[in-house]
């Protein structure tokens, strides 16, 4: 469904991104695991279309997705980036920020799907919460909610588990693999954690200095790494 092809990206001198090739499939979890710096939130933008690559294309569906420009790009309702730092509107509630996400649907349909959505993710308690009050796990979570409510084809999670802990990691992981079940969403996640990437990926593709060194089923990176430093990247698993 989303494919890079040669993307490389430059930040004033420094090279960010080294010819990146990938292909996302249909429905298909993929996990960018690589240490802080090597380049991760910026191939997701490049990805989502929210940053301009120095070289390469980026195809969504088989069509070549312009450049940004600050236009607005057809079919990029279908690409669903959920940033590092996550946007909800700050003076609305939770369950405010996810019936937004809904608003051209049918209100019947709507005031289910919320429900299901604020269940889901554990959610319901704090529904009435404004989101600026809420702790960074509860944020997450609303994002993610809210993201999850737009149905897209393609969901871009930043260190989606970032900021949870075990239990919400667990409530949030579940409420992901039954939406996957329902529809077919394919995900391109980022993370620093191996456990996360070997736990939730149907491949990983492992990022160091901006470069794809090792990409394949967690069973192939996890027991045939291809250097010394996947093996080490991958190896502490706690
Ligand atoms: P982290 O795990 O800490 O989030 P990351 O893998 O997501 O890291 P990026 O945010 O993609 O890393 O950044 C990669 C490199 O590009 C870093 O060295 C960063 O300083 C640099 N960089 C990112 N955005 C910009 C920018 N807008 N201008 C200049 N340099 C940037
Ligand atoms: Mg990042």
């Amino acid at each position: 469904v989303l494919r890079a092809e040669s993307v490389s990206k430059n930040f004033d001198a420094k090279s960010v991104l080294k010819d990146i090739s990938l292909e996302l499939n249909p429905g298909e979890w993929l996990g960018i695991l690589g240490e802080s710096g090597s380049g991760k939130s910026t191939l997701l933008r490049i990805l989502g279309r929210f940053v301009d690559s120095d070289a390469g294309y980026v195809y969504f569906q088989e069509s070549l997705v312009p450049s940004v420009k600050g236009e607005l790009i057809p079919g990029h309702n279908s690409i669903k980036l959920i940033h590092q730092e996550f946007e909800l509107f700050p003076n609305q509630t939770v369950e405010e920020n996810i019936s937004y996400s809904l608003r051209f649907y049918e209100p019947e349909y709507r005031i289910n799907k919320v429900e299901e959505l604020l269940t889901i993710t554990g959610l319901s308690a704090i529904r009435n919460q404004k989101a600026k009050l809420l702790s960074g796990g509860e944020k997450q979570r609303t994002a993610i909610a809210k993201s999850l409510a737009e149905q897209p084809d393609v969901l871009l999670l930043d260190e989606p588990f970032a900021h949870l802990d075990n239990r919400n990691r667990r409530i949030l992981a579940e409420a992901i693999e039954k939406l996957r079940q329902e529809q077919q969403m394919a995900c391109i996640f980022v993370t620093h954690e191996s456990a996360d990437a070997l736990a939730w990926s149907d491949r990983i593709a492992v990022l160091r200095d901006g470069e794809i060194i090792q990409i394949g089923t967690p069973q192939e990176v996890y027991n045939k790494p291809s250097s010394s430093y996947v093996a080490e990247l991958t190896g502490d698993i706690n």
